[in-house]
């Protein structure tokens, strides 16, 4: 599969729905898979951490998780055709997993967050079969809910750890695991228990989530400064003209 290199971040060219048909396959074929769905923000950590760096670099896939993504590989001349975001790729999976009752695994957020989560998929989603969960607030060196997993067999684990720990989590234990798609989907547990709300459609189709979300929730500034250095680090990768 083609891939675009923006600040050093291989993201896969592809549209949600080719996407997901490629992942109902490797569920099929029970191949192990670490998706890692970046934004600029992921972008700029990895850029200054080489440890996440190498662990996003693993990752069999990373989608454009973000307008700011898309825009930059369309500066760079190598454009992507769309955002595959995190919210949308897990309800994406778990549609298909309500029609083939796959099972589903969910980790992180509070307590209370991912019970809320997990009602919610019984109720939106009723031919998913929810195998298990923790929430996201445990002992780095717990290495109880791995084994769970591996026992467990999901066909998904959604990681909701937030970064960089959802990536660190997924690459520390991936060798143990001998099926499943694990996926950082960040604040979703958050969204779906309706704990944060997502922006409207319009803010989404107006390409301006993000300034829904820090209207919202104000202390994301100082995270969302991100933005403008990744934009000031493609314009050099531009003039570089390195990929
Ligand atoms: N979280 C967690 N364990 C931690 C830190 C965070 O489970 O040690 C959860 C948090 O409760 C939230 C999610 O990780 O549900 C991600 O939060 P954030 O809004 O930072 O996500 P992002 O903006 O990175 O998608």
């Amino acid at each position: 599969m083609k891939r675009v290199s923006i600040l050093g971040v291989p993201f896969i060219h592809t549209t949600m729905k080719d996407f997901i048909y490629l992942l109902q396959e490797r569920i099929v074929q029970k191949e192990k898979t670490f998706i890692v769905t970046a934004n600029p923000e992921i972008v700029m950590k990895a850029n200054e951490d080489e440890d996440y760096m190498n662990i996003i670099r693993k990752a069999n896939f990373v989608t454009a998780d973000g307008i700011g993504v898309v825009k930059a590989a369309k500066l760079l001349n190598d454009p992507l055709p769309e955002r595959v975001t995190g919210f949308d790729m897990m309800q994406e999976l778990l549609k298909a997993a309500d029609q083939h009752h796959h099972r589903v695994y969910l980790l992180g957020a509070e307590e209370a967050v991912l019970q809320g989560a997990m009602t919610k998929i019984v109720e939106e989603f009723p031919g998913v079969e929810i195998v298990g969960g923790h929430h996201g607030f445990f002992d780095w060196e717990q290495n109880d809910i791995a084994s769970d997993i591996k026992r467990l067999e999901p066909d998904l684990v959604f990681v909701a750890l937030g970064l960089p720990r959802q990536e660190q989590w997924i690459a520390q234990h991936f060798a143990l695991f001998e099926k499943g798609i694990f996926i950082g989907v960040g604040g979703c547990f958050d969204v779906l228990a309706g704990k944060v709300e997502r922006a409207p459609e319009f803010w989404q189709k107006a390409n301006l989530e993000w300034f829904y979300r820090l209207m919202k929730q104000p202390t994301r500034l100082k995270r969302m400064l991100a933005l403008p250095h990744f934009v000031f680090k493609v314009y050099g990768q531009k003039l570089k003209g390195k990929k």
